[in-house]
């Protein structure tokens, strides 16, 4: 009999109780802390704004790995007329993810499965005596279980150091892109550092509540993410050729060297397909580079890789284009080099092309910088007591937390953690893609067949495509 307990209520916790709920011969109670925030939609499906769109197709979406059209399904009948409809709002998936759980909860409970829902923040986890792992809850509560799946996402967002307390303290500078306030009267100019994908939301957010304001959004390299096609691409016809390629390469060079000559030579495909079909060996590429050839990759590719990879919607990369065309945008590629005063704040930025300095003035300023998951420096007291006593380490390259192919934490000694592992974006050192739902499925799935298990399931692979 195993008790496990599922740590994180997002879209990945979810999945994982889920995938272990489905399983009606499972012995033992199954431990669901979900935080204080609605389980199951996380930070990215919590929105209400309609324009927030999913950036991954609808046939693409889902919770668990081997049911491949629910959510389209369910589109279609909450919207009565989903068909065609391929980058839907996010907001659906959030009540989609919720109707799953309901649903696989209402099943385990008429076959009498034991599980409990926990709406408080685990704030440590400790390996006793017996290697059980001892999970003490805010309020005082604990729980002691045999396995364990650390499922929080990535970090709440930090300020950047170059901004000043003052700033911070302004209430014009706005930390989370997805929690502001109202200010007191509409800004004039809003600025938003980044441009990924948050930062597409969050310009597109802007530009529909205060319809007057000027919008500024910085960057290192002032990149947009590229837009998906708006029908699905037809596969490179010599994919398995260019991916068994890519796995005999040695370093970050000469795979970006193979895509180029692919996306180059491969007239009639769309070099988008290139790019989605190197996902089943995205993990393994990753994992074969050593230390220093990943640093590289962070340091030379990753920007271009990440505009290329994770792509935006169609109609949200249509709204900023029109953004920009009507001038009501400006993007520059410029390091922000200080964020000072009480509002308006004064943003210094260093231009990437001229190396020249200017100060861009904002009534409000949005940081959207992205995921971060350098643990390190986090004040998360659940992650500060992981890493104080040596429970977990972090990735050398502060990508999140360090792991084993399986998903297994491993404690400061560099040794696996016994049932105790991972899912999600704090895996990014060990699996680098593991952040959208697609692989997370996957990886919910493995790991409820790896909790199953009386021991660890050493051959487990949570990287590999179901
Ligand atoms: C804005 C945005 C848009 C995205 N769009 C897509 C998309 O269209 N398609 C796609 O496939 N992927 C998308 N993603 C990727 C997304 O990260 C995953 O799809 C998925 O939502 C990740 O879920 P998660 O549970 O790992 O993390 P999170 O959503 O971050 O959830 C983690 C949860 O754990 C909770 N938590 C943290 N610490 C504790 C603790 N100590 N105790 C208990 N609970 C805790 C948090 O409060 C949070 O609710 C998007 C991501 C973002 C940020």
């Amino acid at each position: 009999m195993t008790d496990i307990a599922i740590i994180g209520g997002g879209a990945a916790g979810a999945a994982v109780f889920g995938e272990l709920l489905r399983r009606p011969d499972r012995q033992g109670a199954v431990h669901w802390i979900t935080g204080c925030q609605a389980p199951g939609r996380g930070v990215a499906y919590a929105t209400r704004d309609e324009h927030h769109l999913l950036n991954v197709r609808a046939a693409g979406m889902g919770l668990f790995a081997d049911q491949k059209d629910d959510f389209l399904q369910h589109a279609s009948r909450s919207l009565g007329h989903a068909q065609g409809i391929d980058f839907l709002p996010r907001r659906l998936f959030g009540e989609f993810i919720q109707a799953q759980v309901h649903a696989r909860m209402s099943e385990a409970q008429a076959h009498g499965a034991r599980f409990h829902l926990h709406h408080a923040k685990a704030l440590s986890v400790q390996r006793t005596a017996e290697s059980r792992y001892r999970i003490g809850l805010e309020h005082g509560d604990a729980l002691t279980v045999d396995a364990a799946v650390l499922a929080i996402g990535a970090l709440a967002p930090r300020a950047l150091r170059t901004v000043s307390v003052e700033a911070l303290n302004s209430g014009a500078y706005m930390l989370d892109p997805w929690n502001q306030d109202e200010p007191a009267r509409p800004p004039r100019r809003v600025l938003v550092i980044g441009t990924g994908l948050t930062a597409v939301d969050t310009l597109i957010s802007a530009a529909t509540r205060w319809p007057r304001a000027e919008l500024v959004a910085v960057s290192r390299h002032g990149l947009l993410p590229f837009r998906h096609q708006p029908v699905p691409l037809a596969p490179y016809p010599y994919q398995d050729d260019l991916n068994a390629a890519l796995l005999a390469c040695d370093g970050a060079a000469p795979m970006m060297r193979l895509v180029r000559e692919a996306m180059a030579n491969a007239p009639g495909t769309d070099w988008r397909a290139v790019i989605d079909g190197m996902r089943p060996v995205n993990a393994k590429l990753w994992q074969a580079l050593t230390l220093a050839q990943r640093r590289q990759f962070l340091r030379h590719v990753r920007w271009a890789w990440e505009a290329s990879r994770h792509r935006t919607a169609p109609a949200s990369f249509e709204t900023v284009q029109a953004l920009i065309d009507s001038g009501r945008l400006q993007v520059h590629a410029a390091r922000v080099l200080a964020v000072d005063g009480r509002g308006p704040l004064a943003v210094t930025v260093r231009s990437r092309a001229t190396q020249l300095m200017s100060t861009i003035e904002a009534d409000r300023v949005l940081q959207a910088t992205g995921l971060d998951t350098a643990v390190a420096y986090a004040r998360d007291p659940l992650l500060a007591q992981l890493l104080d006593e040596g429970v977990a380490t972090p990735d050398p390259l502060q990508l999140g937390i360090a792991a084993e192919p399986d998903g297994r934490l491993l404690d400061a000694r560099g040794q696996p953690q016994p049932r105790f592992y991972g899912i999600g974006s704090l895996l990014r050192g060990n699996l680098w893609e593991c952040t959208a739902m697609p692989e997370i499925r996957t990886a919910a799935n493995r790991l409820a067949r790896a909790l199953a298990e009386p021991g660890d399931a050493a051959d487990l692979d949570i990287a590999a495509r179901a």
